[in-house]
Order: C-alpha cells, then structure tokens, then sequence
C-alpha cells in the first residue's frame, strides 16, 4: 500500500547561520532535511509530524572529505556512495569505505548523507560503530557557536543524540590512524537491511602483543558502544598460538556489556548468539590482517 507524506512547509536555505535561525524560528516543530531516506520513512509512518522541514542541501560548507591539521573531515552532506567512491577513504580509512558497502541500496546511498546517519542516532546506524573505534568527533553548530562532541558522548538513546533543537551537525573529524587494522562486519536479513548486530574492530600490534584493541558494537543496546571490558582483557594479550579461548571470552563479556531487546528484525536471544559469532569472527579476521602486514603480503 502507498503511503503518502503528511504536509509540512519546505524551507530551504544556503548558509549555517539561515539554517539555525530557522531552527530557532520553529523550534519544536522542524526537522532538518538531508537525504530524507530516514526522515521520509518516519513522516509516512505517522512516527514523527514536523510542520517544516529545513533543506540543507545547498549549504556548501557541508560538503567535501579532506585532510585537516587533526586528521580527516568529512561534511554532513557526504553522500554514502561518496564515501564508497572515495579514494583517500579507501586508502586511509578502508573500514568506512566497507560500512558504505552495507548500507541499504545504491539508490539509498546516492540520497543518504553520512551527518544523517549519525545524527538519526538509530542504535543500527551503519557508521557508528567504525567510527567509534576510529576515535571520531563531530562538529554541532548552532546560534550559540560550534562545538566538538566525541561520538561516544553524542548517542544518548535510540532516535536521541545531544544536539539542541538549533544545531546542525556540520561535520564528522577523524583523527589519523597510522598504523592498526580495521575490520567492519554486519549481520542483516538482506545484505541491503539494516543491522541485526554490527561490529568494528580496530587493533594494532607491538611484536606479537595486542598494543591498542577497539571494539564497537551497533543494535544491540540503546546506543552504539564500545566493548570496555572485552577491550580490556584483550589489550596486552600476545596474538600468536590458539587465540580462541580468549576471543570466546571477549565475545562472552561483550554480551555481558550488550542490553539487546527482541524486534521485528531478531529476537533477543538471537542477537546474542550473532554477538558471540562476530566478536569472535571480528578479532580472528583482525589478526589474520596484522599477520599478512607483519608477512609483508599487505
Ligand atoms: C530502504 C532503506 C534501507 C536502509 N538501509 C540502511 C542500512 O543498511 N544501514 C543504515 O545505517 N541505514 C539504513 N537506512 C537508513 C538511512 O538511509 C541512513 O540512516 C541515512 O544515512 C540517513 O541519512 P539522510 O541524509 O537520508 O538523513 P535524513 O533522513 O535526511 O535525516 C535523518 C534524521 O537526521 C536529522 N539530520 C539529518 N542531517 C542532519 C544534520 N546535518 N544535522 C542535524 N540533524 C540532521 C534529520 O532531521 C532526521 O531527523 C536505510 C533506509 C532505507 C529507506
């Protein structure tokens, strides 16, 4: 059955400042606009009614991926088919060109933005959880000034994040990542669908030890998260011999950390045995990609 959009006025605008002074204007009752593929689906469901609806699309500042003094700046308005596309993504940050990979469809990727996809704050969200271990921050601009947010504090719930109702989040800030391998890995129904579970790995050796271990994981709490305390007893463990008593271990304690709930895509008990096969599948296939750099093959 088609479902049509209820009515709202389209408002659009070409600077930060016009954007938030529109924001402020109908504070309570706007949304902003970026590729719409989340808004829309919501709007058509009755799930949320805003009375306009704030177009950022023309705002230039918001687009662009480059090198900064820190590290890599990604505008809000990056279409996920860019970050795919992107050879200075595929080059540095491989993990994210991989997320862009698995979400939804091409048709999707051309219109979804990378800002909405954080700012959405869906516990699914396809790029939390690599850009939690890469460290991420992103940029929120409002009437107030510009403020940094260290994506681990900007999740508070599912659908709830900290920006203020006349914020936009301008741009995602990755700090370089010299040296640590990144694996992302999602279990969905179809390839195209959102999470079932999603994880990210990152680690980096110093001889055989596990020098640095970060692991996120995505749909299976209220937020995307890191996995502390399976982080914790992985860091300093040497990475040679049989490894697999001490990732069925992590992976154990990273169910302990996880809070998943039953919906229509799995039922609880289900995301908890896709938990322990990813953890476990994550930290193998992150270090079969430190030993083939430690071999020379990469
Ligand atoms: C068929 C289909 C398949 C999908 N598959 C996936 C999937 O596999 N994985 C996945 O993670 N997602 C998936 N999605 C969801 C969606 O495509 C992504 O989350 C997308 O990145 C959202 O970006 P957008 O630009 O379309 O956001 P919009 O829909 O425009 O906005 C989403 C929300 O964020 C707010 N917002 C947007 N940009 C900003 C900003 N710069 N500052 C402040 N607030 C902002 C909006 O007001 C709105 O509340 C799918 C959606 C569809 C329809």
């Amino acid at each position: 059955m088609l479902i049509g959009l209820p009515k709202f006025e389209y408002l659009s605008c070409e600077t930060m400042e016009e954007a938030s002074s529109m924001l402020l204007k109908h504070v309570g009752n706007s949304r902003i606009l970026a590729g719409g593929t989340d808004l829309f689906v919501k709007m058509k469901h009755r799930r949320i009614l805003p009375g306009h609806l704030i177009s950022i699309k023309k705002i230039q500042d918001l687009h662009g991926i480059g090198w900064e003094q820190y590290g890599l700046r990604i505008g809000a308005l990056t279409s996920i088919e860019e970050i795919r596309n992107s050879p200075l993504i595929a080059t540095n940050f491989p993990i994210l060109k991989d997320a862009a990979e698995r979400l939804g469809t091409m048709h999707i990727r051309n219109l979804a933005t990378l800002g909405g996809n954080i700012a959405n704050a869906s516990p699914a969200a396809e790029f939390a959880t690599p850009l939690l271990t890469l460290g991420a921050s992103v940029k929120l601009a409002g009437a107030q000034g510009e403020r940094i947010v260290a994506l681990e504090d900007f999740f508070v719930g599912p659908g709830k994040s900290v920006i203020q109702p006349d914020e936009i989040l301008s741009e995602i800030l990755i700090p370089s990542q010299p040296f640590a391998e990144e694996i992302y890995l999602k279990h969905s129904t179809r390839p195209m669908d959102v999470a079932i579970v999603n994880l990210a790995v990152l680690a980096e050796i110093n001889g055989d030890r596990c020098d640095q271990i970060k692991i996120a994981l995505g749909a299976v709490g209220p937020v995307p998260f890191r996995c502390r305390k399976a982080e914790e007893l992985i860091r300093g463990s040497k990475f040679n011999g049989d490894l697999q008593t001490l990732f069925r271990e992590a992976a154990q304690i990273a169910v302990e950390e996880s809070r998943p709930i039953g919906d229509f895509r799995a039922s609880a008990e289900n995301r908890i045995e896709v938990i322990r096969r990813l953890v476990v599948k994550g930290l193998e296939q992150t270090v079969g990609k430190l030993n083939l750099r430690q071999a020379g093959v990469k």
